[in-house]
């Protein structure tokens, strides 16, 4: 004990970087999410950025 195990506690929601319940969380694209709606969120933020570096 005391050693932070990775492993274990590095889950946090890709979207909005809040802490995952375990028992509830979303699994997509290699990233777990809140919900549904975080991840939707996130391919909207991926998808403004991508359009952002395509324009400049
Ligand atoms: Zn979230």
């Amino acid at each position: 004990m005391g050693k932070k195990d990775e492993n274990e506690i590095a889950q946090n929601c890709a979207g909005c970087k809040k802490a995952l319940n375990p028992a509830t969380r979303y699994y997509r694209n290699n990233a777990y999410f809140c919900n549904l709606n975080c991840y939707k969120k996130k391919i909207k933020a991926d998808a403004a950025k991508a359009a952002e570096a395509a324009a400049a």
